[in-house]
């Protein structure tokens, strides 16, 4: 079996998704045909907000985003330590400092009661990341936010799809961003990545500087880059909405299942832990297990493929040493980076798989035992 299945789902889709992709190379326009404008129009209609504005990535609207707020040099971001590198790098690339904030450790999210703590008169927003397919308590997150007058940037890189009482994961901040690689939620076939604003002004910035800084075709009255999306990626992905509600359905309805079957099975390996009035799209099904590395080598062994998102937490990457935080500063993320370990999950993972892989578990923790 696959980690993640994306050929189940292309088998599905295979007649719209040809059907969308011929339609570009017959009119030709590469470059921000009809089909981006289309994907913006539904994106941000699901997501709820005024405005969407597609790019290359979800690396690349993180650094669009802290570009529209006019973040640099000498600048504050405070965000979570226990993400993908991209979250960090970006902050770093535009001369700015990640101020990292411990996880709660149920979650794996962001601690909220820790944030105010590390604000200084050089913070100039605050950047969650909604981890494995859950929002953090935004709520919380936003009234801190009021207080000292701070934009939020929602990483959605992992939560298209999800809801935070009743708001759907893109539509909880300033701007929301997320990214369509292959294996995320909603996933394009190549790079892909976009941001939601209700803020017209940030909107029209973003816009700008996704295509060089310019207001109209030569004129750039600000500094930008090729950060557009492909018109190919839209089509795919606008083919892909036809089915997106029924795999966040069935995402849910496998992680229940996988939670049933592991807590039965296995009753002292921790599954996931969703907050009251939120929900996942599950981007990752992740575990909580003693001896991580062992475990996931019995499994893959037994034939069931595994991945670690992330076995190193970002202040203690060597990208970031001149941060001078070592082992032990956030503790709560490096138990996480040592004890998680994702299982495989999509929407088209069959029962009997499910019940092939937490088998495989339970007789993988046997052998280490
Ligand atoms: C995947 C991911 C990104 C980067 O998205 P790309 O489209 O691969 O550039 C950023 N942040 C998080 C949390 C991610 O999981």
């Amino acid at each position: 079996m696959e980690f993640i299945d994306l050929k189940t789902q292309y088998r599905d889709l295979k007649s719209s998704i040809n059907a969308r992709i011929e339609r570009v190379l017959e009119h030709g326009q590469y470059i921000m045909g009809p089909e981006v404008a289309e994907l913006e129009t539904r994106l941000a209609e699901y997501v709820g907000v005024k405005h969407c504005i597609s790019a290359s990535s979800g690396t690349c609207t993180l650094l669009i985003a802290m570009m529209a707020l006019g973040i640099g040099r000498g600048d504050e971001v405070i965000t979570t330590p226990f993400t993908f590198i991209s979250t960090g790098e970006m902050i770093a690339l535009l001369g700015a400092t990640p101020v990292f904030v411990d996880v709660d450790s149920r979650t794996g999210n962001i601690d909220p009661a820790k944030i105010e703590a590390v604000i200084t008169p050089r913070t100039r927003a605050i950047m969650p990341v909604s981890l494995y397919g859950q929002c953090p308590d935004f709520d919380v997150i936003n009234a801190i936010a009021a207080q000292y007058g701070l934009p939020v940037i929602e990483d959605a890189a992992q939560s298209f799809g999800a809801a935070y009482k009743g708001r759907r994961s893109c539509a909880l901040s300033t701007i929301g961003s997320t990214s369509f690689f292959p294996s995320k939620p909603l996933g394009a076939y190549g790079d892909g990545g976009a941001l939601f604003t209700d803020d017209d002004q940030l909107a029209k910035a973003m816009r700008e500087i996704r295509v060089h800084g310019q207001d109209r075709r030569y004129h750039h009255p600000r500094i930008g880059l090729n950060g557009r999306l492909d018109t190919l990626q839209a089509a795919v992905l606008l083919a892909k909405l036809e089915r997106f509600d029924w795999e966040v359905e069935r995402r849910i309805q496998v992680a229940n299942h996988y939670d049933n079957l592991i807590s039965a099975a296995c009753p002292d390996v921790m599954t996931p832990c969703i907050i009251s009035g939120a929900t996942s799209v599950f981007a990752q099904y992740t575990l909580q297990v003693d001896l991580r590395d062992e475990l996931s080598r019995a499994l893959n062994e037994s034939g069931v493929p595994t991945a670690v998102h992330y076995p190193v937490p970002l202040h203690l990457q060597p990208a970031f040493s001149q941060l001078n935080q070592g082992v032990g500063t956030f503790p709560v993320a490096e138990a996480w980076a040592r004890r998680v370990l994702s299982l495989p999950m999509g929407p088209d993972i069959t029962e009997a798989q499910q019940s092939f892989v937490v088998d495989a578990l339970r007789q993988a923790l046997r052998s280490i035992a």
